[in-house]
């Protein structure tokens, strides 16, 4: 069949043979080869076989994927996304060709050395050019993808693009107190408290919220202000890696004379009085409400709220620079993290690996990698000098651009497919891209902690100690904030207890699983 249609294209020349020889590249098997999937995640309704984007890759490659997914939609038609589908799945012991979901990471890398999942480097070796120099080209990945045995189980979804949140303020409130954009942690001390007390929205009240966070943890990412750590990753309360070694942000020098000036700025109302508790209304609420100053937050999100200057007048939320710290370093602690622990794997039962390898590399190819990403071309984009542009009713539409990808097919992350960051640029809001720059410029973004994978030995360690330390991090931390203790006073004592819960147990089996993973 295949050499009938390269007959064909030969005598038929130019044009449309052109794009048929382009498809045949592609092309896995002569004859279909239908291949289970279990797929869920929380983004998107249940996987679809109708989607587009899946039929244009059953068209290119030959494969079609069947929906065999177990306990995605339990509670509801929605899917949770959660791990219990998966351990569903596993008690049933019906586990389909292919496994993705969101959360697979540690799944895989438990299961997979007991054999549930096939090991994937050898495949990927001989079968898979594609993702073959994505890793040769990225081996950081390779390794934290990488279980305690050294194998890879699953492909995971790698997002693109490296900024994700960034101070902001009101520029406006700074013309009207004629202040400059603070440069320093002393400057954006002396800007907070013109906010508190100057009256910066003119309504002759002592109402500004200074500093203020969706997310609490955010108050605790100021530290890095005096050269402390909140986290390693794009989770909180993450470890981090430091010369080498991994370490834990709550339990360093920097930390504490952070934690000990974010204490005194509480006090002084400089910070939300409300900030444990506001939650995730708390940007809406004291931007709409004109009120809120100052936060760390995504880029996207937060620049959007400049449609407020419609209601309030001269309304300007714009990011800036991260101020020096004491000791005059300036860093952007949080990015976007290039791997996700979602992605897909190839379970023991299927007869079909090195299809499956190819099939999963076919997402790694310039046409593959363009459907899961910008959908359909003619449907969700169109080629305007070989780059994909989302048409205008994609532009334009109600739905968020990614909600109405995901309803296609694309930009799904219960696949292994690499992101590409032209798809976002073209719905981001102006004044997002002028803080990306800002940040770009700088270069201030620092290297990440991407995880380990343990033996079961260092995992039981791990699991034994941890939560429980972490628990008192936290809690002290908050006590420190809302004048409860002095934590230049107890951090000794702090330090003991940490010692005493196993803080040195666990980060040894850290140490261990880290060298052995990236060194
Ligand atoms: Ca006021």
């Amino acid at each position: 069949m295949r050499k009938l249609t390269l007959a064909a294209v030969l005598l038929t020349g130019t044009g449309l043979g052109g794009s048929a020889l382009a498809d045949e590249h592609l092309r896995i098997v002569e004859e279909p080869l239908e291949l289970t999937i279990q797929m869920n995640h929380a983004r998107y309704p249940v996987y679809d076989e109708n989607w587009p984007v899946e039929q244009a890759a059953r068209a290119l490659t030959g494969i079609h994927l069947v929906d065999a997914t177990v306990g995605a939609n339990m509670r509801t038609d929605e899917n949770t996304g959660r791990t219990e589908a998966l351990n569903l799945m596993l008690a049933s012991g019906n586990i389909p060709d292919i496994v993705g979901s969101s959360r697979l990471k540690d799944f895989v890398n438990q299961f997979g050395p007991e054999g549930a999942f096939v090991p994937l480097n050898d495949l990927i070796e001989e079968h898979a050019p594609n993702m073959r120099a994505f890793f040769a080209e990225n081996p950081d990945i390779a390794s934290a993808i990488s279980a305690a045995d050294g194998n890879m189980y699953y492909i995971p979804y790698l997002p693109d693009g490296k900024y994700g949140r960034a101070y902001f303020i009101r520029y406006d409130w700074l013309d009207a107190l004629g202040l400059d954009v603070p440069e320093t942690v002393e400057e954006v001390e002396e800007v907070l408290r013109a906010f508190k007390t100057q009256d910066p929205n003119g309504n002759g009240l002592q109402d500004e919220v200074p500093y203020f966070a969706r997310q609490w943890p955010e108050l605790i990412r100021l530290v890095t202000l005096w050269d402390g750590r909140s986290s390693g990753s794009d989770t909180y309360h993450d470890f981090y890696v430091d010369d080498g070694q991994i370490r834990h942000p709550y339990a360093g020098e920097g930390y504490r004379d952070g934690i000990a000036n974010l204490a005194r700025w509480y006090e002084e109302g400089l910070i939300d009085g409300e900030i444990f508790t506001r939650g995730s209304s708390a940007r809406e609420y004291l931007l709409s409400e004109n009120l809120g100053g100052m936060t760390h937050d995504w880029f996207a999100s937060t620049s959007g709220y400049n449609r407020l200057s419609e209601s309030i007048d001269g309304f300007q939320f714009r990011a800036f620079a991260p101020p020096a710290s004491v000791s005059g370093r300036r860093i952007a602690e949080h990015r976007r993290i290039p791997i996700k622990p979602d992605g897909w794997a190839i379970s023991y039962t299927n007869e079909h690996p090195v299809e499956t390898i190819r099939y999963f590399d076919f997402w790694f190819s310039e046409e593959g990698r363009r459907l899961a990403n910008f959908g359909v071309e003619g449907q969700q984009y169109e080629l305007v000098d070989g780059e994909p542009i989302f048409t205008d009713e994609v532009l334009n539409s109600d739905q968020p651009v990614n909600n109405q990808l995901y309803g296609v097919g694309a930009q799904l992350q219960a696949r292994g497919y690499y992101q590409d960051y032209a798809y976002e640029v073209q719905w981001s809001n102006e004044y997002a891209l002028e803080g990306i720059a800002l940040y770009d410029e700088g270069d201030y973004l620092i290297d990440q902690f991407l995880g380990v994978a343990f033996t079961p030995d260092e995992q039981q360690i791990y699991d034994r100690h941890w939560s429980s330390i972490r628990d008192y991090m936290l809690e002290r931390q908050q006590q420190w904030i809302l004048g409860s203790g002095d934590v230049m006073e107890d951090w000794d004592d702090y330090l003991a207890t940490l010692d005493d819960m196993g803080f040195q147990n666990v980060l040894e089996v850290m140490n261990t699983a880290y060298e052995r993973q990236y060194n």
